[in-house]
């Protein structure tokens, strides 16, 4: 038996030639492509066997021919505040996060693009557990598809990039995601409510600005200086600030500098002064991003009162910049940090050994 197609791995333009193919084939109406291609992602059907505008025997048919893959629900939390954590667990028993953001009319959900992460930032529960394995397009989009079909369903307005795994090192999955989040016969999120953080992966960045839509492009600074950003992002050897900012510099649309708020780090006068200077050069709005205590080790969170004043010290020198609010403090809601609490850490392995990571 020949082996069934995973539609949702397709873009909406090759579902469509696929299913068009399947419907002549199986002696069905043309109008059969449009209804089965809604229930892939905009109407998000269970199984062929929800999709109950369609005749039985092409249920079954197309049962034959295709399959849709769920993830399955293992964890859902709930923070007082409204955001949520899932975990999803994969075909293969690997683990990954999404996070709901709830906030006035809009909800942002926070996906993963790996199963871990390889790149090992000092103060991140993901990197902390290691490198399983590149997402595939269904997995990566499919978190948004899952939370669609919770009862009642979460309708998501925005989407970041900033769960599980560093999007740029899993581009080949992550550019044909970015087509089913946005186009409208798919789940129709707006480009410029759609933001891939980066630790600065130079051909993702090349490969995103090409895109014709405004997807808007995060950059995770974290240090004003390359001594210290390299001892906190080890890829920083590979793709050093100067190689990063100038890539930000020459990318078409604004970006954003995420600057997470490290106690007695990175958060002294120093700092930023030098933040605001290289926000300047880059025009980049910056994200202060306070440390979740549950999601690092040796590590503490910037005091609040501290990170108003290094907030005030950017905006002195014109630089736009906004606190990211804490959420989720009372549930594992730091990334990563929920798959480490129930399935443990595993052994690091260096991010040069994963041959199987792709760049662009
Ligand atoms: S912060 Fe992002 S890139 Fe760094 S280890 Fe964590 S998941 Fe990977």
């Amino acid at each position: 038996m020949t082996q069934r197609v995973n539609l949702l791995n397709l873009t909406p333009s090759d579902a469509e030639t696929t299913l068009s193919g399947a419907m002549s084939e199986l002696g069905q109406p043309s109008y059969r492509v449009g209804q089965v291609l809604r229930r892939l992602w905009e109407v998000p059907a269970a199984s062929f066997d929800d999709m109950t505008e369609l005749p039985v025997a092409l249920r079954s048919a197309l049962h034959e021919r295709f399959v849709l893959p769920r993830l399955e629900l293992t964890e859902r939390q709930t923070s007082t505040d409204g955001t949520e954590k899932f975990l999803f667990r994969l075909h293969d028993g690997e683990a990954i996060e999404t996070v709901s953001i709830p906030d006035g009319n809009r909800v942002t959900l926070c996906i993963s693009s790996q199963a871990g992460c390889a790149l090992r930032c000092a103060f991140c529960a993901t990197g902390a557990m290691g490198f399983s394995r590149n997402l595939e397009v269904y997995e990566i989009a499919g978190q948004v598809r899952e939370v669609r079909l919770l009862d009642p369903p979460i309708e998501v307005t925005n989407i970041v990039f900033m769960g599980m795994g560093e999007p740029m090192m899993n581009w080949k999955a992550v550019d044909p995601t970015l087509t089913l989040l946005n186009d409208p016969r798919a789940l129709g999120i707006g480009a410029r409510h759609i933001t891939i953080s980066t630790v600065g992966v130079l051909p993702g960045i090349v490969a995103l600005g090409k895109r014709p839509e405004q997807f808007r492009l995060a950059i995770s600074i974290h240090a004003p200086w390359d001594e210290l950003r390299q001892q906190l992002m080890p890829i920083n050897t590979k793709f050093p600030l100067k190689e990063v900012l100038e890539a930000a510099k020459v990318f078409d649309r604004r970006v954003t500098f995420e600057y997470v708020m490290l106690g007695g780090v990175n958060d002294g006068i120093e700092q930023a002064r030098e933040l605001a200077a290289l926000a300047r050069e880059c025009r980049a709005f910056v994200n202060l991003i306070p440390l979740h205590p549950g999601g690092s080790q040796g590590f503490v969170p910037t005091s609040g009162n501290e990170i108003s004043r290094f907030a005030r010290l950017l905006r002195d020198r014109d630089v736009e910049v906004a606190v990211r609010k804490s959420r989720g403090m009372d549930i594992a809601a730091a990334c990563g940090q929920l798959r480490v609490e129930r399935l443990g850490r595993r052994p690091p392995r260096a991010a040069e050994q994963h041959g199987d990571v792709e760049v662009v």
